[in-house]
């Protein structure tokens, strides 16, 4: 069914949510789009006038990592600023009234723990861009730290424990998907009886596959997009209006029955 309004969307959805016990929401670029972070792969998106750098020059060259700090430090004023929006906010009041066990999501912009839901309860696909880690062993560095090295030199600085690059804990272009992560986002997605597909045009791998697992494990498949996806006959309840007007009743119904 595609709901016809708004009012029909969210009453279809509470009546969803109220017969499942395992809510488990798949979050894309657009939940964040009312935050300030753009979608970068949307039309007039960053990807479509840069293009992205991909892992094994970042890893090749010193000139690659330079300007792939530089592009970084040039989008923090949007992700410093970022706050949860209403999207981020209705989950996280799902999760806390233990009506969703954790989310999978694509974003790397933090706004889900922001939100109050645990880091371990949040399964990154795409890893997170507001800390880097060192590419050879794994400890972390803040962005500040990073900033204060490329804005003495100019260039993207190593590891001073072991000489190894650093880089935003992001998922590249061309770079291997976190094993962890699609373990973990595959325990989830099996674990559902509600999968909330909300804000990805779903054709990205591997997020494609997560909705159609869910549905072939016996979930309801709810898809909250702007535009159709190529799920959208498969889902029981297709949503292709504005995200955080859907989402918002949905703090306060949990907060009144926690
Ligand atoms: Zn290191």
């Amino acid at each position: 069914m595609i709901a016809p309004d708004v009012s029909t969307a969210i009453a279809t959805l509470r009546e969803l949510i109220e017969m499942s016990r395992a809510v488990v929401p798949f979050t894309g670029a657009g939940i964040s789009t009312e935050c300030g972070i753009p979608d970068f792969r949307s039309p007039g998106g960053i990807w479509t006038r840069m293009r992205p750098i991909d892992f094994s020059d970042f890893v090749a060259s010193q000139e690659a990592r330079d300007e792939s700090w530089r592009r970084r430090f040039a989008m923090q004023e949007q992700f410093g600023a970022a706050k949860p929006g209403r999207g981020h906010q209705a989950l996280a009041s799902l999760y806390r009234a233990r009506k969703s066990p954790g989310l999978i999501t694509q974003n790397i912009d933090n706004l889900h723990q922001a939100s109050g839901i645990a880091a371990e309860d949040v399964v990154e696909l795409h890893g997170n861009t507001t800390y880097a880690t060192c590419l050879d062993c794994a400890v972390r560095y803040e962005l500040s730290w990073v900033k204060e090295r490329y804005d003495a030199t100019g260039r993207a600085p190593d590891c001073p424990a072991c000489g190894g690059h650093i880089k935003t804990a992001t998922v590249s272009f061309g770079q291997a998907m976190p094993e962890d992560a699609m373990r973990r986002a595959e325990e989830l997605t099996l674990a559902a009886d509600l999968f909330v597909a909300i804000g990805s045009s779903l054709v990205v791998w591997p997020a494609a596959g997560f909705p159609l697992m869910a549905k072939r494990n016996g979930a309801r498949l709810v898809i909250i997009n702007r535009e159709p996806t190529e799920f959208d006959d498969a889902a029981d309840l297709v949503v292709r209006h504005d995200i955080g007007s859907v989402l918002e009743p949905f703090i306060a119904m949990v907060r009144t029955n926690a």
